[in-house]
């Protein structure tokens, strides 16, 4: 063990040359240089190409390295070989090749050369590729950006799901599998999927200490707000995002017009013109990019101050990876989202007439940004909360950087509402989601409830006094609070946890802190 580790250190300065290790890469390369199935979710920016990289160029045999972008898989192929000054070590395998160049890469592969070869999931349904890669070998095959696998992730791609059956006809290989965003139930889709159950786990914190959160309620000033804002940072980098093509125009109009540098990014501009506007904010000539969630994937800019989410996206993921684009430099990132709960209902008309079970996750997943956008606890605990993990809102790195923390609303006692709300989510068997918990607790009945027949238990109309937005707000900060659990298997149904059943039994203070009202919102339309 100790012998390979003072070899990494020196294959490490030798290929890329660093002199250490970044976050959790040593554990993760060992993990794969000894070859088991190894899973990665780190945070953009974390140095995730590294954990695999370094292992295929040290291990016999070639690694496959699947990765949903071709542009991506050009740059990442570009700079592996100006690591090791030899053109073979890395390859693209793709339908765009020539004859010819397909015999190079194979060549290549057969001499051992060939260290890393990046393939879309596409290439890899052809079967004469497949029974190439079976002949020669293989090192590890790595899956990047591996939440595509699951439709629960934010950029589901069919494609990936048959990933499994294809790494099957390559022998037996460890898989390594690579992402920067998964909710625990996308990292449990992507370990089902795999087939990879007793992977070695390695997950970095996505905390971003240096990025302040915003919500902004979304009124008829929208356009002179954002302008006031970015006025504040004087000639700095940022993007916005729009959710319409339309707007992306309308808003670039607006900000020029205005005296401020911006150039629109979206999929209904031709290649040319996108290539020509990425670079101008990559070079500065401009200062903002007012863009749809087409631009950004694989853009490297260290210096964004800020991101501002003109519409709110339709994930908190999306949410994350768009804003972890600002202060990549460890610097200053301002994010700021505005937010109308008529963009949602919106959304969610969007989604009806998509399959089912697509618009039930579609619905799940938006129930969680509108909880974001009204939530009164630390921003940052309630993102990261999100992802799986406990943030101390106290002491936590980061801990005031956020609208909420900065500005604290009132808290009032409410111990004897939380325990009436776990009470009920337990008298109703917890059978049901916070809609139904909410009618519960108010006495109000709808189908649902009327075939479960709660509205004949004592418990129905128990909370009357209080508001459905009072009990709504109650659940999330119970939710974030641990005493209950969205179960996502069931699109939402709320469980209670072992906490929960502990402070039923020990009641003791529990302080809740009164929601923003978003009420007043501007008519302002998101959708073209
Ligand atoms: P990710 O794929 O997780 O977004 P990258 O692999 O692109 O992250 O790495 C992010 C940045 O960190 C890159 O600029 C890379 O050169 C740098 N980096 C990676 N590993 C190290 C290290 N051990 N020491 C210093 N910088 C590193």
């Amino acid at each position: 063990m100790k012998s390979i580790e003072i070899d990494l250190h020196k294959e490490l300065k030798k290929y890329f040359g660093f002199s250490q290790f970044k976050g959790l890469q040593e554990q993760v390369v060992n993990s794969i240089i000894y070859g088991n199935n190894t899973f990665v979710i780190m945070p953009t920016g974390g140095g995730k190409s590294l954990c695999y990289q370094l292992p295929a160029l040290v291990l016999e045999g070639t690694a496959i390295v699947v990765s949903p972008l071709i542009a991506l898989m050009k740059n990442q192929v570009d700079a592996i070989r100006g690591l090791s000054n030899e053109i073979g070590v890395a390859h693209v395998l793709n339908s765009s090749l020539t004859k010819t160049e397909i015999t190079q890469v194979k060549d290549d592969i057969k001499k051992g050369v060939t260290k890393l070869l990046y393939v879309a999931p596409e290439s890899l349904t052809k079967e004469e590729y497949v029974s190439f890669l079976n002949s020669v070998p293989l090192s590890f095959i790595a899956i990047d950006e591996a939440h595509c696998i699951s439709e629960w992730g934010h950029d589901f791609r069919p494609e990936y799901r048959n990933l499994r059956n294809i790494i099957r006809k390559l022998g037996d290989i460890p898989i390594i599998g690579l992402t920067a965003t998964a909710t625990p139930k996308v990292q449990e889709d992507i370990l089902k999927n795999l087939e990879i159950p007793n992977a070695n786990v390695f997950k970095a914190s996505f905390n971003r200490p240096n990025l302040y959160y915003e919500v902004r309620p979304k009124t008829k000033n929208i356009e002179s707000d954002i302008i006031k804002f970015i006025n504040q940072f004087k000639g700095k980098s940022g993007v916005i995002y729009c959710l319409s093509r339309k707007k992306v125009e309308e808003i670039t109009q607006v900000l020029q017009v205005n005296g401020i540098t911006a150039v629109p990014y979206h999929a209904g501009l031709d290649a040319k013109t996108r290539a020509k506007h990425q670079d101008m904010f990559l070079m500065e000539d401009v200062n903002v990019v007012v863009a749809t969630i087409a631009f950004g994937m694989g853009i490297d800019k260290p210096d964004v101050r800020f991101v501002i989410h003109h519409d709110i996206p339709k994930s908190l993921e999306s949410y994350y990876q768009e804003t972890g684009r600002a202060g990549r430099d460890g610097g200053e990132g301002y994010c700021l989202a505005y937010y109308a709960y008529k963009d949602i209902e919106k959304l969610e008309k969007f989604m009806t007439g998509k399959p089912l079970a697509e618009q039930e996750i579609g619905f799940a997943l938006l129930q969680e940004v509108v909880a974001y956008a009204e939530t009164s606890v630390s921003r940052r605990k309630f993102l990261l909360h999100y992802f799986g993990e406990e943030f101390d809102e106290v002491n936590g790195e980061g801990a005031d950087m956020d609208d909420n923390s900065r500005n604290p609303k009132t808290k009032k006692e409410a111990q004897d509402q939380v325990v009436l709300l776990l009470k009920t989510i337990k008298d109703t068997k917890q059978i049901y989601k916070s809609k139904e918990i909410v009618l519960t607790l108010l006495g109000k009945i709808n189908s649902i409830i009327k075939s479960y027949k709660t509205d004949t238990q004592s418990i129905f109309g128990a909370g009357k006094d209080y508001t459905d937005k009072y009990w709504m707000a109650l659940i999330r900060q119970v939710l974030v609070a641990g005493f209950i659990s969205k179960d996502i298997e069931s699109y939402g149904v709320i469980k209670m946890t072992p906490q929960g059943e502990d402070f039923l039994k020990n009641p003791s203070s529990f302080m809740m802190t009164e929601d923003h009202n978003y009420e007043e919102t501007a008519d302002d339309s998101i959708i073209v």
